[in-house]
C-alpha cells in the first residue's frame, strides 16, 4: 500500500459489520474521502502498524478476535510516533468506557448507529489534526535538510566544508585505500577583497573552486577549508609500497597542475590575476593516525609554502616537521635567552691595506646553557619570524653605542647588522637616535649594515629613515652586495656610504675570472659613486693582495681576524695600533 498523497484525505475504516463499513464509507466518499478498509481486528493491526504517515481512523470497538481497543494499545505502544486521530465506534456510551477508550490512546467517539453530523464534526477536526502533524513533519524535516546543508557545505561557493572533507577523510583512512590532502590557499586574498570589495571576492572564490574542479579526479571532494583555503581530498594510484620519494613527486606533480591552472587571468571585474600556496601530505592509513593528524600535516607544508614567499607547494615530510619543531624549541628558548642575559656581543675586525684596524662588525652570539654557542644564522631567522628580532637588534645598538662611549678618544667605527624588519618599523630612527644620545657617542662611530633586500621596500620611506640618521653622521653599508637586486638607482637616491662585497665573490679571487671581473666591476662602480668598499670573507694572504692591487679596500675576514668576544678584540687590536 503506498501512501503519498494528502494523508489527511485519507480514512481508515475498521468494522466487522459490513453495512455499517459500507454506509460510512459512502457516506465519507461523498466527502470526498478515500478509504482504505479492513473488517477484522487482525487484519487492521496488520496494516496500520506498516503505515507510517498519521491518518483518521474510524475503528469499531467490538470485534472479532482483537477488539478495537486492544488493535488501538498495540499500535500507540508500537508505533508511538505516528499519531493517527482515533475516532472509536461504539454502541456504548457508558462513562467507564469513554475512560477505557481515552485511556487506550483514542482522541473521540461515535456511538452507533451514527448520525452523519456528528461524523462529520469529528472527521473534520480528525483530518485538521492529521494536517497539521504533517505540515509540522514537513517543516521540520525541511529545517533538518537546511541544517544539514548549512552543516556541512559553504554557503558562498556550494562546495562542501570542512566538516565534510574531514568526514570524508575519516573514511578515507579507515578504508585502507592511499589518497592525498591538498590545502590550497590564495596569497594576498586580503588584498583583493580589499581593493575590489567583498563581493568579488567571493565570486573569485566560486572561480578557483571552478578551476581546481579541472584540477582533479571526478571522485575528488573539494572542499571550502577556510576564507581563503580549499582543501581537496583526492585519491591516488600510489599506496605505500611505493619509496616516499615516488609518492612526493607524484604528489608534486599534482600541485605543478593546479599552479598552472591558476595562472590564467580571471575575468572578474577588470582581471584579477591570483597565485596560489599549496601543502600537501598523502593519507597513508598509518596505524593510529586520524584525520587532524592528516590535515595537521597539509597545514604544516602549506604554512611552509607560505613562509618561503607563497606561489610555490611544499609536500609533507617527517623533516619538515622536525624541523617546525625545532623552530619552535629555538624560539622559546631564545625568548628566555634574551631576558636572561644569553646574548654576547662579537666583534670582527677591519683593516686597511697595511693591516691597520679601523673598525670592526658586530656580530651577536647566543651562549644558550642547552646549546652552546649558537651562531646568529641558526637563530636570527627564527627571530626574523617573530618580534624577537627587534629585542636583539636593539640589545646589539646598545651594546655597540656602549662599547664606543667606552672609547671616546678612539676613531674606530663598529658596523651593526640591521634586520630589514627592524628598520622598517616607523620609530626605528628614534630608536638609534636615543642609543647615540643614552651613551653621548657621534654619530660617525655607526655604521648601519642594510640588505640589498631592504632597498626593495617602500623607498620614500627608507630614503627618510636614512637621511633622518645620516644627519646625526651615522653611515650606511649595503651588506652581501652582489647577491641581490640592488640597482644603482637605488644607491644613488639614498644616502649610502660604503658596499659590502659579498664573501662569495672573494671566495675565488685571485684565480676564477668571473670573480675578479666582479670584485673589480663593483669597486669600480662604488668608487664612481664616491663609496667606500670593504671585501667580506678574506681568508688568505692572496685575495688580500689581489684586492689591494684592485683599489683601496678595506678587509675583514678570518685571515685578519675571526670574530671573538667584543672586549678581546678591542683589547687585541687597539694595543697592536
Ligand atoms: P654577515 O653580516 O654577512 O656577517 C659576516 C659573516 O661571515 C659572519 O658570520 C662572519 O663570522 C663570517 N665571516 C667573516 N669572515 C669570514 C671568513 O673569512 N670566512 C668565512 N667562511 N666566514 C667569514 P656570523 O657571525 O655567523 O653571522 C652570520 C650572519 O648573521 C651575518 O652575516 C648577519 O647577516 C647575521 N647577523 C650577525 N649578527 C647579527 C646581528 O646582530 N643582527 C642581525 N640582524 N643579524 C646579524
Ligand atoms: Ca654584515
Ligand atoms: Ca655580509
Amino acid at each position: 500500500m503506498t501512501l503519498n498523497t494528502d494523508q489527511s484525505q485519507k480514512i481508515f475504516i475498521a468494522d466487522d459489520d459490513p453495512v455499517i463499513s459500507l454506509l460510512l464509507e459512502s457516506t465519507l466518499n461523498k466527502w470526498g474521502f478515500e478509504i482504505l478498509k479492513a473488517d477484522n481486528g487482525v487484519d487492521a493491526q496488520k496494516i496500520l502498524l506498516e503505515i507510517d504517515t498519521p491518518l483518521v481512523l474510524l475503528l469499531d470497538w467490538h470485534m472479532p478476535g482483537i477488539n478495537g481497543i486492544e488493535v488501538l494499545k498495540t499500535l500507540r505502544e508500537e508505533r508511538p510516533e505516528v499519531p493517527h486521530y482515533v475516532i472509536m465506534l461504539t454502541s456504548r456510551s457508558e462513562k467507564n468506557d469513554i475512560i477505557s477508550a481515552l485511556e487506550a490512546g483514542a482522541d473521540n467517539f461515535i456511538s452507533k448507529p451514527f448520525d452523519p453530523d456528528e461524523l462529520k464534526a469529528h472527521i473534520t477536526v480528525g483530518t485538521r489534526f492529521v494536517s497539521l502533524h504533517l505540515a509540522l513533519t514537513k517543516a521540520v524535516n525541511d529545517a533538518k535538510r537546511l541544517a544539514d546543508f548549512i552543516a556541512h557545505y559553504d554557503q558562498t561557493t556550494g562546495l562542501p566544508n570542512r566538516v565534510f572533507l574531514r568526514s570524508r577523510l575519516e573514511e578515507a583512512i579507515s578504508s585502507g585505500n592511499m589518497a592525498a590532502l591538498f590545502l590550497i590557499n590564495i596569497d594576498r586574498f586580503k588584498i583583493v577583497n580589499q581593493a575590489r570589495g567583498i563581493e568579488t571576492g567571493d565570486l573569485l572564490l566560486n572561480y578557483v573552486g571552478v578551476r581546481l574542479h579541472s584540477c582533479f579526479a571526478d571522485e575528488s571532494i573539494i572542499a571550502r577549508f577556510a576564507a581563503d583555503e580549499f582543501g581537496i581530498l583526492t585519491p591516488t594510484p600510489l599506496d605505500n609500497n611505493n619509496p616516499p620519494a615516488e609518492i612526493t613527486d607524484s604528489l608534486d606533480s599534482i600541485a605543478q597542475k593546479i599552479h598552472i591552472a591558476m595562472e590564467e587571468e580571471f575575468t572578474i571585474d577588470d582581471g584579477i590575476k591570483l597565485t596560489v600556496s599549496i601543502g600537501a601530505a598523502p593519507v597513508q592509513c598509518l596505524a593510529g593516525e586520524g584525520p587532524d593528524d592528516v590535515i595537521r600535516k597539509a597545514d604544516t607544508a602549506l604554512r611552509k609554502a607560505k613562509h618561503l614567499g607563497g606561489n610555490c607547494s611544499v609536500i609533507y615530510d617527517e623533516g619538515l616537521e622536525q624541523e617546525i619543531r625545532e623552530k619552535f624549541a629555538i624560539e622559546n628558548e631564545l625568548m628566555h635567552g634574551i631576558e636572561n642575559h644569553e646574548l654576547r656581543l662579537y666583534l670582527q675586525a677591519q683593516v686597511d691595506a697595511h693591516g691597520n684596524f679601523t673598525g670592526a662588525e658586530a656580530l651577536v652570539r647566543w651562549y644558550s646553557p642547552k646549546r652552546g654557542i649558537v651562531p646568529p644564522m641558526i637563530f636570527i631567522p627564527v627571530a626574523e619570524e617573530t618580534n624577537l628580532v627587534f629585542k636583539i637588534g636593539n640589545w646589539v645598538l646598545n651594546e655597540v653605542c656602549k662599547l664606543i662611549s667606552q672609547y671616546p678618544d678612539s676613531d674606530f667605527t663598529i658596523s651593526v647588522n640591521i634586520s630589514p624588519r627592524h628598520f622598517c618599523t616607523p620609530d626605528f630612527a628614534s630608536q638609534v637616535t636615543h642609543f647615540i644620545k643614552l651613551w653621548g657617542i657621534p654619530g660617525n662611530r655607526l655604521v648601519l649594515e642594510v640588505t640589498e633586500g631592504l632597498l626593495i621596500a617602500n623607498v620614500d620611506d627608507i630614503a627618510n629613515k636614512m637621511r633622518q640618521l645620516a644627519e646625526l653622521g651615522i653611515r650606511f653599508s649595503i651588506d652581501d652586495f652582489g647577491t641581490g637586486y640592488s640597482s644603482l638607482a637605488y644607491i644613488k637616491r639614498l644616502p649610502i656610504a660604503e658596499i659590502k662585497i659579498d664573501r662569495q665573490f672573494v671566495l675565488g679571487i685571485p684565480d676564477d675570472e668571473n670573480d675578479c671581473a666582479i670584485v673589480k666591476a663593483v669597486f669600480h662602480m662604488a668608487t664612481a659613486l664616491g663609496l667606500s668598499v670593504v671585501a667580506e670573507g678574506v681568508e688568505t694572504l692572496e685575495q688580500a693582495d689581489y684586492l689591494n692591487r684592485v683599489g683601496t679596500i678595506l678587509h675583514q675576514g678570518y685571515y685578519f681576524c675571526k670574530p671573538g668576544p667584543a672586549d678581546q678584540i678591542l683589547k687585541t687590536w687597539l694595543t697592536q695600533k
